[in-house]
């Protein structure tokens, strides 16, 4: 069984190379921007009859959410394209594609976690074009699943918790945003869930939510991870008013996971512990 992993230099792609010893089973193909470029239909054809993958993961997006308002086609030619054309030579060869969406694809407006069902209104570019992505991922190949995830962080590339880390060694106090709530999301803990659909060998296709369990503000998310980190800082709550931002963010982006662990028989381990 071969897996095949886009976007491998990003924070899931290098997760997912960290856990692939793991999984002997499989055979994990791990190709950079430089070797697949999603955009690139062709690019994408060649490396496929290379290795004729019975899964793909893709592992890569654009994912600056700021910049994105300032280059949207590039944030489309991506997350859109990108995802269209990984659809298209999946169902050339009828491979599984499972694709990674994101909780910005929602406006934020609900106070209860949100479902697969529930209608997405994305309140920026990024989100926007994450959300097309997968309709056109639906609209060309039927062998999909799309997980939709939230705050990812992990020891790899940039992220919320090396940014944190980063700023307290360099700053007495720190002001972070706390009425922005959603869940943060270990790249390491994502990475294995991802690994467990393709072991599961289901065919129950479509969208499903994967997040860690438990929800938490921006500045909740900092305290731990300074406490973890024993870090003295003063750390200060602001609104979001407080930090006005290129793109707007969701206020409340928690999703609901009952899908996904009815499915596939996972458990989800709360936030805090993964930390
Ligand atoms: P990263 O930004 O860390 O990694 C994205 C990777 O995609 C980079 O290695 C980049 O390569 C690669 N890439 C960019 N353009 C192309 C291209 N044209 N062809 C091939 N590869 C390309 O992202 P994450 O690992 O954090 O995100 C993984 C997924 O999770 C994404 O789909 C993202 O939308 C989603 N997500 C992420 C969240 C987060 O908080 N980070 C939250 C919710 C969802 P290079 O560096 O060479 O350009």
């Amino acid at each position: 069984m071969v897996v095949l992993v886009t976007g491998a230099n990003g924070q899931l792609g290098q997760s997912l190379q960290s856990i692939c010893g793991n999984y002997p089973e499989f055979t994990f193909v791990f190709c950079s921007s430089q070797e697949l470029d999603i955009t690139n239909l062709d690019s994408c054809q060649s490396v496929y009859k290379k290795y004729k993958p019975d899964y793909c993961i893709n592992a890569a997006a654009y994912t600056a959410v700021d910049k994105a308002e300032s280059e949207p086609e590039k944030a489309y030619l991506i997350n859109v394209i990108g995802a269209k054309n990984l659809a298209e030579v999946c169902k050339e060869i009828n491979t599984v594609l499972i694709h990674i969406s994101t909780d910005f694809v929602f406006d934020g407006s609900k106070t209860k976690p949100y479902t697969e069902e529930d209608v997405p209104n994305p309140t920026g570019v990024y989100g926007q074009s994450k959300l097309e992505g997968e309709i056109e991922i639906k609209k060309t190949w039927e062998k999909h699943f799309i997980v939709r995830t939230s705050w990812v962080y992990s020891q790899f590339g940039n992220n919320f918790m090396k940014t944190m880390l980063r700023l307290a060694s360099e700053r007495d106090t720190l002001s972070v945003v706390n009425d922005q709530i959603g869940t943060p999301t270990n790249a390491v803990d994502l990475a294995n869930a991802l690994v467990t659909i393709i072991k599961s060998n289901k065919e129950d296709y479509g969208i499903y939510n994967y997040s860690n369990e438990g929800q938490c503000s921006w500045y909740d998310f900092a305290q731990k991870i300074f406490e973890v980190n024993n870090i003295n800082i003063n750390l200060l709550p602001i609104p979001t008013s407080n930090y006005p931002t290129p793109a707007k963010r969701p206020k409340y982006s928690v999703l609901d996971k009952s899908k996904i662990k009815d499915v596939f028989g996972l458990e989800i381990k709360k936030w805090e512990e993964l930390l």
